[in-house]
């Protein structure tokens, strides 16, 4: 996901813009079955669920909805292609990294497809769904298509008369469960590190959007995957999602979502049988302005490190806590830049905000806006929906926020900014750590003893200085405290889908 500016095409004359990529406008949705060793299945029960545009809350199709048996099919199918001896198991590591470079060359050319099914199935943008959910797919696949030939076990030093080494060997088969806020992206932060390692997966997409895995799956197939390597079934989390936590022959869980649903996931892992769990779950994440900031860059970066994908990030930058003699003219600049947010439809270049995800979501940002102003924030612009305009939800500002206030303390995943005062570093390292997330934390200062000081005193998986979302494939992403366990992307990810077995020989040393 890292920031796709400046990218310029090869094909373009240098000096001239490129022009701005084009979403298909009559886009039939091919892809709606259940995706199991390379073909296309119904739901065992006859079921389908419905998928809807939230831009104009029209049903874009049905998709079939798996539960437990569609789930045991698919994870019979990636056992099998797991078994020793099997083609993806003779597969040399090259020809591993190879198949993953061949699935980034699809993704590119299905790209302009791809972001147009994430903005009809999220409302996102399309051109932040070409250029930061695509890009980053694109940027993932290609850095885990190069560690397939590069994961290297160790030579121990023991006795003269022993070799001892280790093998990073496969787990096995490993389940996914993604979220709604980038479909496509989390998906492939979780897919590409699996197969690198040589692993078979089973992934369920977020019931509110799964045309994109779909089409995923479609490429897969393309490429010439083995079957079986990755399956895909749509469904809801209690069914679908749930049969993947508890399964016994699934040996791996990679989440990202609520952290009451990660528990859960955790739950089932352990009770059923301990399989390893990673999880991505959220944060109310610090974004701290010092007085000495560069503070149109701070103001900027706050704004879209809140605002960005409609509120709905788990590094949102969701307490603002600004040095006191800045406060004032942070606000007044941060309320400027909300009120200009253009907000509309998705496809439009110039929107730079669509509707939320669901009622569900729209519902719950509206009860903690009215929560901010009841507790006694000061709504200085936004506070209220769009008229007519169904999910979407006017950009946000409160000043005079508190620590107690729910505003300040829970995951409002909208476009909700909330700023806070403070007085001195200690002050507002103790006030940013003292949440049960740590997720990310951001720094804004000219100083460099401040900014070394606050990166190694903040609780959370990363720290950026003076930027924002500034994320990349090569490195590590995860949280702190209940954001979650484990690492996603970076050379760390790497150690989530291997088991490390150690082989020790014993010479014979009775020879001269
Ligand atoms: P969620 O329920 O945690 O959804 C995440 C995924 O988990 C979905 O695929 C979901 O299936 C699945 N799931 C639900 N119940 C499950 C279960 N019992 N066992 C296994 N999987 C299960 O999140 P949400 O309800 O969509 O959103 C609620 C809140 O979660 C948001 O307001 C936000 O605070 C947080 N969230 C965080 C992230 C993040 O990036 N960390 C992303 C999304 C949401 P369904 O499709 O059926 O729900
Ligand atoms: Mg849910």
């Amino acid at each position: 996901m890292a920031t796709p500016n400046g990218a310029r095409d090869p094909g373009q004359p240098a000096g001239k813009a490129p022009a701005l990529p084009r979403p298909l406008r009559s886009l039939e949705v091919k892809f709606t079955q259940i995706f199991i060793n390379n073909e296309w299945h119904k739901s065992e029960s006859g079921k389908k669920f419905a998928t809807y545009n939230p831009t104009t809350l029209e049903k874009i199709c049905e998709v079939e909805e798996g539960d437990k048996a569609d789930v045991d099919k698919a994870v019979a199918a990636a056992h099998e292609a797991f078994q020793r001896g099997s083609p993806w198991r003779r597969l040399d590591a090259l020809s591993r990294g190879y198949l993953l470079h061949q699935l980034a060359d699809l993704v590119e050319r299905d790209r302009a497809l791809l972001a147009t099914l994430e903005t009809l199935d999220t409302g996102k943008p399309f051109l932040h769904a070409y250029f930061v959910d695509l890009e980053g797919c694109i940027r993932t696949l290609r850095y885990f298509a190069g560690w397939a030939d590069k994961i290297q076990g160790k030579t121990i030093p023991t006795d003269d008369n022993v070799v001892c080494f280790t093998r990073h060997e496969p787990i096995g088969v490993c389940g996914a469960i993604t979220p709604w806020n980038f479909p496509l992206l989390m998906l492939v932060w979780k897919l590409a590190p699996a197969l690198c390692c040589g692993n078979t997966v089973v992934v369920k997409p977020a019931e509110q959007t799964p045309l994109t895995a779909l089409h995923l799956g479609s490429l897969i197939k393309e490429v010439g995957f083995p079957p079986g390597v990755v399956n895909i079934v749509p469904g809801f989390g209690p069914t679908v999602g749930a049969a993947i936590s508890s399964h016994p022959q699934i040996t791996k869980i990679a989440f990202t979502g609520s952290t009451e649903v990660g528990k859960l996931v955790k739950e089932a892992a352990s009770r059923s049988n301990l399989k390893r769990v990673t999880l991505e779950l959220g944060g109310k994440n610090p974004c701290i302005v010092c007085a000495d900031a560069d503070l149109d860059l701070a103001v900027q970066c706050a704004h879209q490190g809140v605002f960005f994908n409609q509120g709905q990030c788990c590094t949102a930058a969701s307490r603002v806590f600004v040095e006191e003699p800045v406060y004032p003219e942070f606000v007044r600049r941060s309320v400027e830049y909300a009120q200009k947010r253009p907000v509309g439809d998705p496809f439009d270049a110039k929107t730079e905000q669509g509707p939320q995800i669901d009622q569900k979501q729209f519902d719950k940002i509206l009860q903690l806006i009215e929560s901010g102003r009841k507790e006694g924030a000061k709504l200085e612009c936004g506070g209220s929906a769009i008229e007519d305009r169904g999910l979407f939800i006017k950009p946000t500002v409160f000043s005079e926020v508190t620590d107690s206030m729910r505003i300040a303390k829970e995951e409002i995943f909208g476009p909700v900014q909330p700023i806070m005062k403070f007085k001195d570093l200690e002050e507002v390292i103790r006030r940013a750590n003292s949440l049960e997330y740590g997720l990310t934390a951001a720094v804004f200062t000219r100083s460099l003893d401040k900014a070394l000081k606050l990166a190694a005193a903040l609780d959370s998986g990363t720290v950026w200085i003076n930027c924002y979302n500034t994320i990349y494939a090569q490195a590590p992403f995860g949280g702190f405290k209940m954001s979650g366990n484990g690492r996603e992307l970076g050379e760390y990810a790497l150690s989530e889908y291997t088991e490390v077995k150690t082989v020790t020989i014993k010479l014979d040393d009775k020879s001269p």
